[in-house]
């Protein structure tokens, strides 16, 4: 019994196949990581994937979803906000409850961003605003993080702090990466896409850098 399955999927825009009858297991606890060309087809399948998933799976879309005016505080509480009645996220919302405060802080402080934690989202970089998207993720406590390039704009030594914070905190985790060599140290399996076909998948244990190559010659 495989947690995430896909048989035969094939996705078209107006016409266009984007992903060609595509197969695919996943079991739980694999770290999975979908690599290919811009336009293989990698968001296109995580959010295929993201469907499938029964329990209540993190996402980290590539559009982040945060709400620009509220806080970085506001704006990981939300991980969580289905776990509350209405009345409690208005008064949070309204005066941050120090229970949340306290239990917000410390995932801000992996991931760096603890001094932000009242500022708005819309006044921090891109990959400020990444990392309090995995935030948000992370708090939601779920077993599944699904990520569509979620570190592509935290500076390099970062990425490995937050790639590491993803890894330790989710039993399953999907990511389509752009950064070979991060895709390669924190999955267990790495597939790679060419126009929308599974060109490669492989214990990326097996893999180096160079056997990516392929994947990337048009
Ligand atoms: P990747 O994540 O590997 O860059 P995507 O899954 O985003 O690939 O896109 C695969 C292909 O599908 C691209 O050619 C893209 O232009 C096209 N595509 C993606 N989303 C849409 C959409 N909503 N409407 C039309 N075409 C789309």
């Amino acid at each position: 019994m495989f947690y995430l399955e896909l048989k035969n999927a094939t996705v078209q825009y107006n016409g266009t196949p984007v992903l060609n009858d595509l197969s695919l297991q996943i079991a739980e606890g694999e770290k999975i990581a979908l690599v290919g060309q811009s336009g293989a087809g990698k968001s296109t399948l995580l959010n295929l994937l993201y469907q499938q998933s029964e329990d209540d799976a993190a996402l980290v879309p590539q559009d982040l979803g945060l709400v620009r005016s509220l806080s970085v505080f506001h704006n990981v509480y939300m991980g969580r906000l289905n776990k509350h009645p209405t009345w409690y996220n208005i008064v949070n919302l309204i005066k941050p409850l120090k229970k949340e405060v306290d239990q917000i802080l410390p995932i801000l402080g992996q991931l760096g961003l603890e001094e932000k934690v009242f500022e708005p989202a819309r006044e921090l970089s891109g990959g400020q605003q990444q990392r309090t998207a995995v935030a948000r993720a992370i708090f939601k406590d779920s077993s599944t993080f699904f990520g569509d390039e979620p570190v592509s704009a935290v500076d390099e030594h970062q990425s490995h702090t937050v790639m590491e914070a993803i890894a330790i905190s989710h039993r399953t985790v999907v990511l389509s990466m752009h950064d070979v060599e991060l895709a390669l140290k924190y999955s267990s399996r790495v597939i790679g896409l060419k126009e929308g076909e599974l060109a490669l998948d492989e214990p990326a244990d097996r893999l180096k850098a160079a056997d990516l190559d392929d994947l990337y010659k048009s």
